[in-house]
């Protein structure tokens, strides 16, 4: 039997559309969400029970489990006392877009299908590329994150690498980083099969440590390496790495020079620090996330290339079915060309959205006061005689002990707060060169965080 009564508009659907639309007014406009905590599956299992059932539940059912039990079971990362790990705080425009990209319905990866939107994506990507300094000619894509993009932009090193000598078809790469490099740089590795060697340092990787490290290699690993990567802001202390310095060394040895300013990159458009990216503008290939501190909802990352052709021969995929895409009538920028991604949303949208309403000013304004808060929360820190900073703050990020705490008690401070629907603050490691030592750490994103709030949680370490 023919039943396409799933797709039918009727009254249900306009009224369930009214709650649900409702819901997310209400939470785009919210200041002070619940943080939520997460529950064991046990427990949601036992609260919400079975919900995909061969008749359904129905909608009005299935929303209520979701707001009464599903979402406080989720943290709201956008909390302004969430300041663990990389928070996030999307501008209210761009959430609100992110639900009209959805509603759209637009195929991301192809000019012929995603024109109207590709082209407004790209006009924000132009504006990111202008953040990076890097020539005329330089381009990029948005993807689904920080390690999407590294991996996109792994995988044109190599491939430009080996098609630069045929001798090296087949062989397996070397990729340089640091200690502080971000984990999806190992994971990356992993995927397409490179080894990597990490600079033990977890202070600035400088050029002179990248000379000396490939000046042990025996001159057949030197031959293996295709690809350096320095961090501009590592996501556990905000340091950017000796831009400069190590896009020199690279210039010298012919090495892919690639910056993953995932976390960091935002801070490009922060006249107080840009001075600290100095550099970057030599790179091959760059990594910025706008959904951490260019203020857009999941997903969205960017990769930049200097020079996006060697992108598109590594990435551009072949198919019968996808002829028509190459096609002359169907010229233009292909996002699927770019990243490792065929079928994308146009993820770019929201921030492209969010910029336009409100100007690239009032971005750096918000930027700025992430890093207002860390230099707040560095003298607050230091002024309390219970607390100190392990380094003074950079950019967004601060790291500070409590005098006298054992990790245990870092982690019995954490899961407290959060359990209050207080904060969420977590401890991590810091790598003084001798050992890890258990510390914990503030990450600012967000421009509604208070100094009072800094204030409360410092309170809750007495
Ligand atoms: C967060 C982060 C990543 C990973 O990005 P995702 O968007 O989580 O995939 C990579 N590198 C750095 C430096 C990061 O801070």
């Amino acid at each position: 039997m023919k039943d396409n009564s799933m797709h039918n508009v009727d009254i249900d659907l306009v009224e369930m559309s009214l709650d649900v639309i409702k819901f997310a007014i209400s939470r785009i406009t919210k200041t002070n969400p619940e943080l939520g905590f997460p529950r064991k599956a046990s427990e949601l299992e036992s609260l919400v029970g079975e919900t995909i059932t061969p008749n359904g539940i129905g909608g009005e059912n299935a929303f209520a489990l979701f707001r009464d039990v599903l979402i406080k079971a989720s943290v709201a990362i956008d909390h302004p006392r969430h300041l663990a790990f990389v928070p996030a705080s999307p501008t209210r425009a761009a959430v609100m877009f992110d639900l009209v990209t959805s509603a759209s319905s637009v195929h991301g990866a192809f000019w012929l299908e995603g024109a109207g939107c590709i082209f407004a994506e790209n006009q924000a990507m132009k504006w990111l590329v202008s953040l990076t300094g890097l020539p005329e000619g330089a381009f990029g894509v948005f993807t689904s994150g920080g390690t999407a993009a590294n991996l996109s932009a792994m995988v044109t090193a190599r491939e430009a690498w080996r098609g630069a000598d045929a001798a090296r078809t087949g062989k397996r790469g070397i990729v340089i980083a640091s200690w502080s490099a971000h984990s999806s740089i190992k994971a990356m590795a992993k995927v397409i099969d490179a080894d990597v060697i990490l600079v033990e340092t977890e202070e600035k990787f400088e050029g002179a440590q990248l000379e000396e490290t490939l000046a042990q290699l025996s001159s057949e690993d030197r031959k293996r390496v295709f690809a350096v990567i320095a961090t501009g802001g590592t996501t556990n202390a905000g340091i950017i790495d000796d831009l400069a310095g190590i896009a020199r060394v690279c210039k010298a040895e012919n090495i892919w020079f690639h910056v993953d300013a995932a976390y960091g990159g935002g801070a490009l458009a922060a006249s107080s620090v840009r001075h600290l990216f100095s550099g970057i503008e030599h790179s091959d290939s760059i990594t910025i996330d706008p959904h951490k501190w260019l203020f857009s909802p999941y997903d969205c990352g960017a990769v930049i290339y200097r020079d996006p052709e060697l992108a598109r021969s590594a990435h551009s995929q072949e198919g019968s079915y996808l002829d028509i895409f190459s096609d002359e009538g169907a010229q233009g920028f292909n996002p699927a060309d770019y990243q490792i991604q065929l079928t994308r949303r146009v993820r770019g949208l929201p921030l492209w959205f969010s910029l336009a309403m409100h100007g690239t000013d009032m971005y750096e304004r918000a930027i700025e006061r992430g890093i207002e808060l860390a230099k707040i929360a560095g003298r607050l820190i230091s002024d309390n005689h219970l607390t100190e900073l392990v380094r003074e703050p950079s950019l967004s990020c601060v790291l500070f002990r409590r005098k006298g705490w054992t990790a245990e008690d870092y982690r019995n401070w954490t899961y407290k707060n959060h359990r209050e629907g207080f904060a969420l603050v977590a401890p991590t490691k810091w790598n003084n060169g001798e050992e890890f030592e258990t510390v914990t750490r503030f990450c600012f994103i967000n421009p509604d965080t208070t100094d009072q709030d800094i204030k409360d949680i410092l309170e809750t370490m007495r």
